[in-house]
């Protein structure tokens, strides 16, 4: 089953439990527009090269489009369209003005020049600027996207309307109209979330004996592991696509971020700069970090890792979700049936958007605020959006997953009729 239908399987689930009329569930099946074309770009060796791009605008009954825009050579319409539609929920879930839309071009960013790098940006916006705007659809960065390419997006948008407009897209950098706080937003959202979460769960440990293990060491995942460390919390595993670390008692996250920026991965090496004890830790690798006899599992990196092949391994008693569908449905019913806990990534990891909604808020106004301001605010909104998920969970007596969608699809149903 593909990753779209995966989604709409849920969303049919909790429309069935919600009553949402069958009309309007149709309508949500689908997305309301989908823009396919190719960019253009002249490489570095004289020649030219063409790249897919997608962006698929699923629901506005809620306010503009709203969702990020991802390079990844095996993006393909299908993911897009899921993730599209995760957006509508997660938008929904975190009480914004928002639809949701996802945007992609399948693309090894790696491989690219910055040069090169930027005329594909550049070429995204004039492919799609007719269909996007501050109170029409406003993109973000996702995976392998990041302020400089939203700055240059923004500034081309800006060159074809003609006029300074840094409402039409997040996660710019702070000197080109973005917000303090929105790098490290989806991080922090999951710490708040696995806080909440903890107030009310029956593990009853004290931060610093909770052991937690985050896949992925990007943006999403070296934020939460970072601020984890940095509340106590007792990190113990690690990892990125090259590789994972594991150290019994805890690892100081501030060096491996250190040692991440120096050496550019997670290696055999980091184990040297980053253990306190003579012998290094052990370096492993991703399948064993998911599998690890941890309290809380975050994997932070990419759909579908912990899935019917790995589920009867998985040790942990709570997963966070933050990356987008990192379990597949098969595991995802498999683990909860075993008890496990799964705080599912629309509700886990809605921090990004609601930052996103605040610099949204700041470019409109003109009025910039501290990152202290801004991490408030994220808090409040996204404690609120636990608690209400919280009482659907009681009502209807069923999963974290389950209570989300309800909760999302209502607001959207509801806005829709
Ligand atoms: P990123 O590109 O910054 O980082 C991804 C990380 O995952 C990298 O460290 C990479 O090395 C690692 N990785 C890739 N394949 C891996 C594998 N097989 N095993 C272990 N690690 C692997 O991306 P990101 O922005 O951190 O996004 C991560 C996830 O979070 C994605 O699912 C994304 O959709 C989701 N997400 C991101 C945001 C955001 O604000 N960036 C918001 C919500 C959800």
């Amino acid at each position: 089953m593909s990753f779209f239908e995966n989604t709409q399987k849920l969303i049919d689930e909790a429309a069935k439990l919600a009553e949402v009329p069958g009309d309007i569930l149709m309508r949500l099946q689908t997305p309301n527009n989908v823009l396919l074309f190719e960019i253009p770009v002249r490489m570095d060796d004289g020649s030219e090269k063409k790249f897919q791009g997608w962006r698929v605008q699923h629901n506005n009954a809620l306010g503009p489009y709203k969702g990020g825009i991802r390079f990844h050579p095996d993006s393909t319409l299908d993911e897009v369209k899921a993730l599209a539609s995760l957006m509508t929920w997660k938008t929904s879930l975190m009480n914004l003005p928002y639809g949701g839309a996802k945007g992609a071009v399948a693309v090894d960013p790696k491989k690219l020049s910055a040069r090169e790098l930027e005329e594909l940006s550049r070429g995204y916006v004039r492919a799609i600027w007719k269909e996007i705007g501050a109170e029409k659809d406003i993109p973000a960065p996702d995976v392998g996207t990041h302020a400089q390419i939203l700055d240059w997006m923004a500034d081309e948008y800006t060159h074809i309307v003609g006029h300074w407009t840094p409402a039409a897209f997040t996660g710019k950098s702070p000197e080109k109209g973005g917000s303090y706080g929105r790098e490290v937003a989806t991080g922090f959202g999951g710490y708040v979330m696995l806080r909440e979460y903890l107030t009310h769960a029956e593990i009853k440990k004290k931060e610093n004996e909770l052991t937690v293990a985050v896949q992925g060491f990007g943006n999403v995942g070296a934020h939460i592991a970072r601020i984890l460390f940095e509340k106590g919390y007792k990190v113990v595993a690690i990892s990125d696509s090259k590789g994972a670390l594991y150290e019994e008692g805890g690892i100081d996250i501030r060096k491996v971020l250190q040692a991440k920026e120096e050496r550019g991965v997670i290696d055999r090496e980091t184990c040297y700069a980053v253990s306190y004890h003579e012998m290094p830790c052990r370096h492993f690798t991703n399948e064993e970090l998911l599998t690890l006899p941890v309290d809380v599992l975050i994997p932070a990196a990419l759909e579908s890792q912990i899935t019917g092949g790995n589920m009867e391994e998985i040790q942990a008693r709570v997963i966070l979700e933050m990356a987008n569908g990192p379990i597949t449905p098969d595991a995802d019913a498999f683990l909860t049936e075993r008890g496990v806990e799964i705080v599912p990534d629309i509700l886990a990891n809605g921090g990004g958007v609601v930052g996103s909604y605040f610099e949204w808020v700041q470019s409109q106004s003109q009025n910039y605020w501290t990152e202290e301001e801004v991490l408030k605010r994220i808090d409040q909104k996204m404690t609120e959006a636990f608690d209400l998920t919280s009482a659907v969970k009681n009502k209807y007596t069923t999963s974290w997953r389950l209570a989300s969608y309800i909760r999302a699809i209502t607001r959207v149903a509801d806005a829709m009729k």
